[in-house]
């Protein structure tokens, strides 16, 4: 009898807990489950949602336009690098594999002179471990020689939103670091005299700061356009960590303290 009620006890715990708290279950689930960062979503109204696709486009525009310039320099400058002589200016330069170091065959190593092999390529597949091509550009007036410069590949990468989330990250970091900032005058370590000196400095850096500047990019939007820009770069769980550190440090109270606005 005893055993009975204890039984129909936990039934009834159990009946209730589950038809009453659906948000526990719900929170159970998620740890049950590979947890997931949530996205911020605010409730918005539809002609809200149309000012934030509008504005995301808005910033996609402008990093392109940038992209676009900085590659043109890019390329302009390593075309410049490569085809006027540093030493007398003269525009009359070839280009040639100086040297090729390698292993050919696993019998010989070392160094051949430039010409051997014409650049055209090594078919045959005779050839074992490194290869090192140094080109480098010979001037045909002064015969002075230098490395020949490469395009980079690397420059896209700086004009993506995720790039851009992660330095306005970086920037409310920042900020957080300011707003936090104490001084101890008993710290041998303490490099300023006062508090106030302290801030002004930081101040001073935040204002000079790479992720201020890259970050530009986003003035004017709302907040809630930045976190749907942080929604959709840092998207499923591979960018758990990247989510969690966005919504620790881009709060809406620091995106309003440097300058974002709610819509
Ligand atoms: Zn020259």
């Amino acid at each position: 009898m005893y055993l009975l009620t204890v039984i129909i006890g936990i039934c009834l715990i159990l009946i209730l807990f589950l038809l009453s708290d659906k948000k526990h279950l719900k929170g159970l689930k998620e740890v049950f489950a590979k947890k997931i960062p949530t996205p911020i979503t605010p409730i918005l109204t539809a002609e809200q949602v149309c000012i934030i696709k509008s504005e995301i486009k808005h910033v996609e525009d402008k990093l392109n336009k940038e992209y676009t310039i900085t590659s043109e320099q890019h390329r302009k400058e390593v075309n410049d690098a490569n085809s006027i002589c540093p030493k007398c200016k003269s525009t009359k330069v070839n280009d040639r594999i100086k040297r090729i170091q390698g292993e050919i065959n696993g019998l010989s190593s070392g160094s051949f002179s430039g010409g051997l092999f014409g650049g055209s390529g090594f078919s045959s597949g005779s050839i074992h471990g490194e290869m090192d091509t140094n080109e480098v550009n010979v001037c045909n007036e002064c015969n002075h020689e230098w490395k020949k410069v490469k395009l980079s590949n690397n420059i896209g990468i700086s004009y993506s939103l995720e790039n851009r989330i992660q330095v306005l990250v970086w920037y409310c970091r920042s900020i957080i670091e300011y707003n936090n900032c104490t001084f101890d005058p008993l710290d041998a370590a303490e490099k300023f005299s006062s508090l106030e000196e302290k801030k002004a400095a930081a101040q001073k850096s935040i204002a000079m700061c790479y992720g201020k500047k890259q970050s530009e990019v986003f003035n004017g939007v709302f907040i809630e356009t930045i976190q749907e820009i942080a929604n959709q770069v840092y998207i499923g769980d591979y960018h758990r960590w990247e989510m969690g550190r966005f919504k620790t440090n881009c709060t809406p109270e620091i995106l309003e303290q440097i300058g974002y606005k709610h819509l």
